[in-house]
């Protein structure tokens, strides 16, 4: 192989391993065993080019002098006074199995709480690793889901089952109710879409006031909205709110 062949970039197509609905296709240009560029997939239907802020630099996250790639160990207090010290990685394992035996041994295993979610988990480290470690440890159980179920309760109380429909679909909805969600910070490729959706309503809205009035879309979206404030007057009545799901 010549030096130039060697040297012509890999391109290798990848999805972001981000628990988001965007789900962005992305483009890694590998040269000579380093990734040189990262960027998102231009014929990726949602992500059409363009990545998050929090994606985007994610060669950083490989390649960024100050990445943490040892263990570490504080020394002195928490806070600002703190240090922290480079130990080995049998040294971090032994100390860590330590604490826990002594847990174990002074309040059961169910002392322990593993905190963690899903994040940039892949199913293996998610799902299946993690989950044998804590169940054979006899560990606490936390209900796997440490923003989510929040957020999938509302979903079920308002809407009666998690669905949703493809982002592409908002084009097509003549009235658009974005609560408690800001799809600007969690789900930018929406945006465009609403976007769109909200030009078409604002020329709805301009064509009702005109002289082509449509009283009966009109009135079917005010009863959408009256109805949506009832539902949420009911959740928030006392009454309400001592009832289970
Ligand atoms: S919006 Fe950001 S986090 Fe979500 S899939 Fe795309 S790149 Fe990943």
């Amino acid at each position: 192989m010549t030096a130039r062949a060697m040297s012509t970039p890999l391109q290798i197509h990848g999805v972001c391993p981000h628990d988001c609905p965007d789900t962005c296709g992305v483009i890694t240009e590998v040269r000579d065993g380093r990734a040189v560029s990262f960027r998102g997939d231009p014929d990726h239907p949602v992500t059409q080019g363009w990545l998050c802020a929090k994606v985007r630099p994610y060669l950083d996250h490989v390649y960024h002098p100050d990445r943490l790639l040892y263990p570490l160990r504080r020394v002195g207090p928490k806070g600002g006074g703190g240090r922290w010290e480079r130990i080995g990685w049998p040294e971090a394992v032994a100390e860590i199995a330590r604490r826990w035996q002594e847990i174990i041994a002074r309040y059961g295993a169910e002392a322990i709480l593993p905190y963690s979610y899903s994040g940039t988990l892949g199913l293996l480290q998610m799902g299946v690793s993690s989950a044998r470690l804590w169940n054979r440890l006899g560990a606490s159980q936390l209900q796997r889901s440490i923003c989510g179920a929040a957020a999938e309760y509302a979903v079920e109380t308002t809407l009666g089952t998690r669905w949703s429909q493809p982002y592409g679909d908002v084009v097509h909805s003549k009235l658009v109710i974005i609560w408690g969600h800001n799809p600007v910070s969690t789900a930018p490729h929406f945006m465009p879409l609403l976007r769109q959706a909200q030009h078409a309503r604002t020329t709805l809205e301009r064509d009702a006031d005109g002289t082509t009035a449509d009283s009966s879309e009109r009135s079917r979206h005010e009863h959408c909205l009256a109805a949506a404030r009832a539902r949420a007057r009911r959740r928030r009545s006392p009454a309400s709110r001592g009832r289970g799901r």
